[in-house]
């Protein structure tokens, strides 16, 4: 089978490039190892992803965010960052939108809306249940095999397959890799005390914890923990697990009642030493595998969605050849120019806040009353706040609108 590009991965960003290319009118296939029921209807994650204005901006002009129901974007004015028992917080926002500094929506819920935009495609097919086993790079184009023995050549192949991406590895790309041996457990709560739309986020001593609004008396509850802890904490039933959360988190929310289970992601960053090769790319995750403490892994991936459908979009559209070695690298380059800041500052800030060395300890109290000195806090401080580019009065008012609904 011939295709022009050739998509490994359908999750939120191999879908969203899928949307992206299309409108050139290129042929484009995506493959997944999933079953197709778990690609249109992805169940709860327990993921709920901050979304810049940037990001919303993006989505709509996807044809991603229409599909989205209001009832299901919930509000984030602010961020706020604290210490142990210090009173002192490293704040974010509010943003310049309607004193947003974005909105929260669920990663299952993104990837359906992802899902729907792309299955009404005529010139975008997507196989699921297939995994990709080996890859072959020739001169003038990339051959794929599937664990079924199908073949598949393409002009462009595309790594879009997570942040462990079997692509990357096949094209000998090269990555910086940190296991750090704690986990992240996510869950819905209901709690009793307004969170008043601020997302907080507290290191405290072997433990970090966040709570992120969901709206009315809804959160998302966020706790990194090392890797027994997490185990353990999640086989507690649902009561042992809420008077549990209550004492982790001081009783400063209240009652907190769990409203689905915790749902654990073991902790890796990743950042590839390239993103491009012969006739490939990569995207999402794949390229740059985030922390999610800053909330930034999809954030990045969409904008590695818009580097690289800017360079290549013109040049499919005058019938050229999208693996164009010119285009990929200013790909590589712009993409690289966005991210390297904000992956290095989001590690220091991990690094800062979890080390429980008495040194690090005082570094992190004065760094908290210095904040608006440091340059990690400028940097994310810069890629959450920067407006959407080319936003226009018509935009603007959709996203308010939904903001608005959401909550
Ligand atoms: C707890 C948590 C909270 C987060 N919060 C935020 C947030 O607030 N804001 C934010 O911006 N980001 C956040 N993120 C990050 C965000 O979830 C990811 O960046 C995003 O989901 C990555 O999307 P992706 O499409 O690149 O990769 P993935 O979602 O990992 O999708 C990769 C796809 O590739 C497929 N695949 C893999 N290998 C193969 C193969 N060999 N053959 C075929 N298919 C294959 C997989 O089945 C999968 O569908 C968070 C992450 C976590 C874990």
């Amino acid at each position: 089978m011939y295709t022009q590009i050739v998509i490994v991965g359908a999750g939120p960003a191999g879908l969203s490039l899928a949307r992206a290319l299309s409108s050139s009118g290129a042929r484009i296939i995506l493959v997944d190892t999933q079953q197709l029921t778990a690609l249109s209807d992805p169940s709860f994650d327990g993921r709920e992803i901050a979304l810049t204005h940037q990001s919303i901006s993006d989505l709509e002009q996807l044809g991603v965010w229409d599909r989205i129901d209001a009832k299901e974007v919930f509000t984030l004015r602010e961020a706020q960052i604290y210490d142990g028992k210090s009173p002192y917080a490293l704040r974010y926002g509010p943003g310049e939108i309607d004193g947003q500094l974005g909105c929260m929506v669920s990663n299952c819920t993104i990837r359906k809306a992802a899902y729907e935009a792309v299955k009404v495609l005529e010139n975008v097919e997507v196989l699921a249940g297939a995994k990709v086993v080996s890859l072959e790079v020739g001169k003038r184009s990339v051959r794929i095999t599937l664990s079924d023995g199908k073949d598949i050549s393409a002009a462009l192949l595309i790594g879009a397959d997570s942040r462990f991406s079997f692509v990357r590895d096949q094209l000998g790309i090269g990555a910086e890799m940190n296991r750090l041996g704690k986990a992240m457990l996510v869950g819905r709560v209901k709690i009793g005390s307004w969170h008043d739309d601020i997302a907080t986020e507290w290191f405290d001593h072997g433990q970090t914890l966040a709570l992120l609004p969901l709206g009315d008396g809804v959160a998302s509850a966020v706790l990194t923990l090392p890797e027994s802890e997490a185990a353990t904490l999640q086989k507690l039933k649902a009561e042992a697990l809420g008077q549990e959360l209550q004492r982790r988190y001081r009783g400063r929310f209240g009652t907190m009642t769990p409203l689905s289970p915790l749902h654990s992601y073991p902790l890796t960053t990743t950042y590839s030493k390239r993103f491009v090769a012969h006739r490939a790319a990569l995207i999402g995750d794949a390229a740059v595998g985030m922390h999610p403490v800053t909330a930034h892994g999809f954030n990045l991936g969409l904008a590695s969605v818009r580097h690289l459908s800017e360079e290549i979009l013109p040049i499919l559209e005058r019938g050229g050849d999208p693996a164009n070695p010119a285009a990929l690298a200013r790909y590589e380059r712009r993409h690289r120019r966005e991210s390297r800041p904000i992956y290095l500052a989001t590690n220091s800030i991990v690094g800062l806040y979890t080390d429980d060395r008495p040194p690090a300890r005082i570094a992190r109290r004065v760094s908290l009353r210095l904040a608006q000195l440091l340059p990690a806090r400028k940097a994310v401080q810069r890629m959450l706040m920067k407006p959407a580019r080319e936003r226009t009065r018509l935009r603007r008012s959709v996203i308010s609108s939904k903001l608005r609904l959401g909550r």
